[in-house]
């Protein structure tokens, strides 16, 4: 068994020049520095590998604060909103025009000082296992493995599995929403640590049996075992009814026969939990989770598919020609996938609702910085009425999805969260991130459509967003279902 980890990260308030660092590390200023105009893509540093790994403020042990000693539900133990302080220096900021991130944003209050030394800690990680070589793998198409061994060092992977298979032992939703919120600033969406933990984690170590978490759950922490999960198929993405990949019984093993597309992690994953069909009339509730891991003989890859976004993210197609699948590699109950997936969906679309929310601001403070530097007709776009509105209709937009959102991350911590709430949080900050990402890109003109600038990248990577995880058309019908039938 693995042993127990804990997490490197020290707590205690944030100073400016700590802020300062944490934004240096995650390459935002220098983005700046290095291009002479605000949101370019950062180039690819040569950076060493391997060699004492984020060391310093972050790891110094007497400092770190166990993930462990924050109760899963515990909220500030601090008065809520702003403090006279804080509140003297909101207001001096709308006077004196100060960034628009200070002026745009209300103060956050559903994280503690640990969520942000947690915060700082994905930063660092971010800054020197990711960045460095993002560029790279868009042209590969895929990340490295190592990055994912680099996140299971650091501990970012296996949040919420318990401690006694390796992971983490933390169910506070809070640190997976700064895991998406900081992976998304870094524009870092081929490293899918979300689709990992939030989605796959689940299954895992909720339908797991004790033999199966033993098996899977050291690697799947440690970052030996990359997952996917595969439901989609050429005939059937948004009707899982039509699935048509099937398993047959033969005695003490399944012989799986299909195919499935788009599937995330789908080159690199060791472990995949395909959806397939165990009974053939018993149309959803005939489905089941079958674990296919690497190796088995006649699981093969198919395409790594060519996407207009999130390049370094190996998304493809799998084919199973009968695959013979051991008894022991059912997750969960026989014919009960579709059950199983009801409740899991909930989880992974908040997920993809903090990503987008996320995405959308940090597209607003990008532009805002542009707009403020490029000049045209003699003076900055900021100072033209038209620019003006815009970012100030979407800093609004963003403002009021933030509460909403805020409130639902709060919730899922606490278990409170409803699949009806999480399916109006995915569409809603997904079209969102849609809208901001297509104007923002507008507001750089034709710097916006330029592969180098994170206003292009973050309009091509983030567009799926609205599709994968179950579409804003489906999203609302489950919220129209709810309230009508
Ligand atoms: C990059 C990427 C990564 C992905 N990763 C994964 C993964 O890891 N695992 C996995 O299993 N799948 C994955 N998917 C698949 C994704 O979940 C599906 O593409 C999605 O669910 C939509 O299914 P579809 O593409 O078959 O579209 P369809 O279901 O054919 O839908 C086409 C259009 O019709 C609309 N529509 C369908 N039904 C209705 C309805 N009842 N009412 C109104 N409108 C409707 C849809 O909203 C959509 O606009 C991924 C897809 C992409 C592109």
């Amino acid at each position: 068994m693995a042993p127990a980890r804990t997490l490197r990260y020290a707590a205690g308030p944030r100073r400016v020049a700590d802020e300062a660092a944490a934004r240096e590390a995650a390459g935002l200023d220098a983005v700046r520095a290095r291009s002479g105009r605000p949101g370019r893509v950062p180039r690819a540093e040569a950076a060493p590998r391997g060699r004492g790994r984020l060391r310093g403020r972050s790891c110094v042990r007497d400092r770190t604060r166990g993930f462990r000693a924050v109760g899963g539900t515990r909220f500030p133990a601090r008065p809520v909103g702003p403090q006279p302080a804080e509140l003297t220096e909101t207001v001096k900021n709308w006077l004196m025009g100060g960034p628009a991130e200070m002026t745009a944003q209300m103060k956050r209050q559903i994280f503690t000082e640990d969520h942000e030394a947690f915060r700082e800690m994905v930063r660092t990680f971010l800054a020197k296992e990711v960045t460095p070589y993002y560029e790279q793998w868009e042209k590969d198409g895929i990340v490295s493995r190592d990055a994912w061994r680099a996140a299971g060092k650091q501990g970012l992977l296996g949040l919420a599995v318990p401690e006694e298979y390796g992971g983490g032992g933390q169910h506070d939703f809070r640190y997976s929403a700064v895991l998406a919120e900081e992976f998304t600033r870094a524009g870092a969406a081929g490293l899918a640590v979300g689709l990992h933990n939030d989605i796959i984690g689940p299954y895992l170590t909720t339908l797991g049996t004790e033999e199966q978490k033993r098996r899977w759950l050291p690697g799947f922490c440690s970052g030996e075992i990359i997952t996917a999960i595969a439901m989609t198929e050429p005939g059937a993405g948004s009707d899982l009814q039509g699935i048509r990949t099937h398993a047959e019984d033969a005695g003490d093993h399944w012989v799986l026969n299909g195919s499935k597309t788009f599937i995330s992690n789908g080159i690199l994953a060791d472990l995949v939990i395909v959806v397939a069909r165990t009974t053939p009339e018993g149309g959803a509730h005939g489905l089941s989770l079958l674990v296919v891991e690497q190796g088995m003989a006649g699981f093969e890859r198919g395409r790594n598919l060519d996407k207009i976004g999130q390049k370094s993210q190996d998304t493809a197609e799998l084919f199973f020609h009968d695959v013979r699948v051991p008894k022991e590699n059912l997750l969960g109950e026989l014919n009960g996938a579709f059950g199983h997936l009801m409740t899991h969906l909930a989880q992974e679309r908040m997920g993809i609702a903090v990503a987008g929310i996320a995405g959308a601001e940090h597209l607003l403070e990008i532009t805002s910085s542009y707009v403020k530097e490029r000049e045209a007709f003699g003076r900055p776009l900021a100072k033209l009425q038209h620019i003006r509105f815009e970012i100030a209709e979407m800093a609004t937009e963003c403002a009021v999805t933030r509460a909403f959102l805020d409130r639902c991350i709060a919730d899922h911590s606490a278990g409170a969260l409803d699949a009806v709430h999480a399916s109006m949080a995915k569409w809603w900050a997904t079209e969102l991130h849609k809208r901001v990402a297509d104007r923002c890109l507008q507001l750089h003109g034709g710097y916006g459509y330029m592969a180098e600038y994170r206003v292009a990248r973050a309009f091509t990577d983030g567009r799926i967003q609205t599709i994968y995880g179950g579409t804003t058309e489906i999203m609302k019908e489950i919220i129209g279902r709810s309230l009508l039938d």
